[in-house]
């Protein structure tokens, strides 16, 4: 009985929001050009590579693209996206219901207008509303939200056929991929995050990845390079910069080298990193599966994903019935965050938060949402923790459950 009881009351004491430190060889380099002084990219001695330029050479090798341009935020790397292909005040551009703030936000920083397409109980777009919405723009900013990755091979189908032009959010698929296509690759441009709560942590920081020329040379300038193009990491051809040099703006939004030389021997680690995540993630999907009312969103063979945080669905659950469960994990130290509240809090909200941007209802987008209940899987989580986390989550969803039915 003495055991049992324990057990029922288990409190998680770790923290949602702590991450591991930046490795030694990460710190050791940060020394360095801290010591040189030389912080800015193009602050160069000679035919020096700067730590920025080498990055990019890294990240562009890492994830199969021709160019890669490191820069300030991944919201910074999507409106240079925005712009890069010509995206124009007033013009729309079709998106995700259901996904983080920044993404909206950065259609709306070039003057744009998001119309939304809803989400699946797959927690991915909704391919027949967006084959439905098709002739309604030109460009689509498509988000990997938490992970998940849509049937890319059907998406692209859809987009080509309707001559969209596909720009991939990829915050949360770094390291992740389609059939084996790394993430970001299908679309012409593909934009990732360093900041904090994503897969390499630089404090903030970005990356722009793509094949095509034109329009890196284009992201390039804009990046604020000086005409000091050159020294970037992936260059395209100098007659490309001869057409867009004087018709770009500088909208600087550079990385520096400061933060660069901390991501590149986290590069060198993602792939280790991504597989503790996905025994983290494990963990808690094996605990937490076959909990009475509780919807485990299963993951395509097709997908290889990072399993940096975990969703489940309490589907069509009272709120207040979700409420409950949210407060009762938090009481054991386990925190949940729920996209179904009707103000946005923290990191979490809905397309009809963001009022700027004017949209219709979406009834199936809302059931979803009204289920979706997310939590975030750091490193610093052993496997033990994240298996008392699962049995905290059963024990209070269940509970809540019985009570309701
Ligand atoms: C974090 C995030 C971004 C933007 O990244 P920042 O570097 O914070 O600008 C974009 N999309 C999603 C889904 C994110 O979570």
């Amino acid at each position: 009985m003495w055991a049992q009881n324990v057990c029922m009351t288990e409190i998680f004491k770790g923290s949602f929001t702590q991450q591991e430190p930046i490795p030694d060889e990460g710190i050791a380099a940060a020394l360095e050009v801290m010591q040189s002084g030389r912080l800015h990219r193009y602050n160069l001695v000679g035919d020096e590579v700067g730590e920025t330029a080498l990055l990019e050479q890294e990240f562009a090798a890492y994830v199969g693209a021709k160019y890669a341009l490191a820069v300030a935020s991944g919201g910074y790397a999507m409106a240079t996206a925005l712009r890069a292909v010509g995206v124009k005040p007033g013009d729309r551009v079709l998106t995700n219901a259901f996904t983080l703030a920044p993404v909206p936000g950065s259609i709306a920083s070039v003057g744009a207008v998001p119309v939304f397409v809803g989400v699946t109980e797959s927690l991915t777009i909704d391919l027949e509303e967006l084959a439905a919405k098709a002739d309604q723009a030109k460009v689509l900013m498509l988000s990997h939200m938490r992970g998940h990755l849509c049937d890319m091979d059907r998406l692209m189908e859809i987009c080509n056929s309707a001559d969209i032009t596909v720009i991939e959010d990829c915050a949360h698929t770094m390291g992740a991929a389609w059939k084996g296509r790394p993430s970001g690759r299908d679309g012409l441009v593909g934009c990732y995050s360093t900041q904090t709560y994503k897969h390499m942590n630089s404090g903030e920081g970005g990356f722009f990845v793509t094949d095509d020329d034109e329009v890196m040379a284009r992201a390039i300038i804009l990046s604020g390079s000086y005409m000091l193009y050159g020294r970037n990491g992936t260059v395209p051809p100098a007659e490309v910069f001869e057409r867009v040099k004087y018709v770009t703006p500088n909208v600087s939004g550079r990385m520096d080298n400061l933060r660069a030389a901390i991501l590149r021997p986290q590069l060198r680690k993602l792939d280790k990193q991504c597989a503790a995540w996905n025994e983290r993630y494990a963990t808690v999907e094996d605990g937490i599966r076959g909990t009475p009312g509780l919807t485990v969103v299963e993951r395509p063979a097709e997908e290889t994903f990072v399993g940096s945080s975990i969703q489940f669905l309490l589907l069509d659950w009272k709120d207040s019935a979700v409420a409950e469960v949210m407060k009762r994990c938090v009481d054991r130290g386990v925190e949940l965050k729920w996209f179904g509240g009707a103000e946005p809090v923290g990191f979490t909200s809905r397309y009809d938060s963001w009022r700027y941007a004017p949209s219709e209802r979406m009834p199936e987008t809302d059931r979803i949402l009204k289920g979706i209940v997310d939590m975030r899987l750091p490193l610093t989580f052993s496997l033990n923790d994240c298996a008392q986390i699962a049995r905290i989550i059963r024990a209070e969803v269940g509970a809540v459950f019985q009570a309701q039915a």
